[in-house]
């Protein structure tokens, strides 16, 4: 029995390296995902502040062809002026092209204030998109290392995927099958070792005759409160 529990604890040990190396993989791919999004994000405000620009834009030529109807308006109203034979009249068509003009000086200013906006916009829209392409740059430099990590650790797994096959072939398959049960269920302890009469898997006290017949170590003790596989240091 103290062979095949050395057996377990090599197995357990290999097997925890290679929870540690696939999490830290976890860890790198989910940094890839989160790229993507973040590329994502910017990219989509990016695309609403152009539509926002488009819009301002569209905007603008309305109200520029208004202008030019209204300068046109004056124009005429004006070209009528020599015509005019009454005093009245004459007063009547001042103040036509008095107003023509206020309106066209409000459209003006309208269209002051369209070209404002479009150029804070577009200084927002040039902001996001250098934000962009930085962030672009530097998740392209990170990527390369995480490949380059994610290539390294696949190796590295694998290795240790091998060594963890070779050493469970030596363990009998119905021990394996609740070693690898436990290892599942209990965050990767399934072999605990007892010590001054407890279980270190989960600190509680063990049967104190079940302690001591750990020391003879001639069959398989699980712990009774979470049975987990137990091995004891004689040495400790
Ligand atoms: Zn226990």
């Amino acid at each position: 029995m103290h062979e095949k529990m050395n057996l377990l604890r090599e197995l357990q040990e290999i097997d925890q390296e290679v929870s540690a190396i696939e999490s830290t993989r976890a860890g790198y791919q989910q940094e890839l995902v989160g790229f993507d999004k973040e590329i994502s994000r910017i990219e989509a405000m990016v695309e609403e502040l152009d539509l926002d620009l488009d819009t301002l834009q569209k905007d603008e030529s309305q109200l520029q062809q208004e202008l030019l109807k209204e300068q046109d308006n004056i124009t005429k109203v004006e070209a009528r002026l020599p015509e005019i034979q009454t005093q009245k009249e004459y007063v009547a068509v001042l103040k036509e092209i008095d107003l023509a003009k206020k309106a066209n000086k409000e459209i003006e200013e309208q269209v002051l204030n369209k070209q404002q906006e479009i150029e804070t916009l577009d200084g927002d829209r040039k902001e996001k998109q250098a934000e962009l392409s930085a962030f672009v740059e530097n998740a392209d430099a990170r990527r390369s290392e995480l490949d380059a990590l994610l290539s390294d650790s696949e190796k590295e797994l694998t290795t240790r995927k091998g060594a963890r096959d070779a050493v469970a072939g030596d363990v009998p398959s119905s021990l394996l099958r609740k070693y690898q049960n436990l290892f599942k269920r209990r965050a990767g302890l399934a072999v605990a070792m007892a010590r001054n009469g407890a279980c270190l898997g989960c600190n509680m006290q063990l049967p104190p005759q079940q302690f001591n017949s750990l020391y003879r170590q001639s069959d398989l003790q699980t712990c009774p409160h979470c049975n987990r596989l137990l091995y004891i240091d004689p040495e400790v």
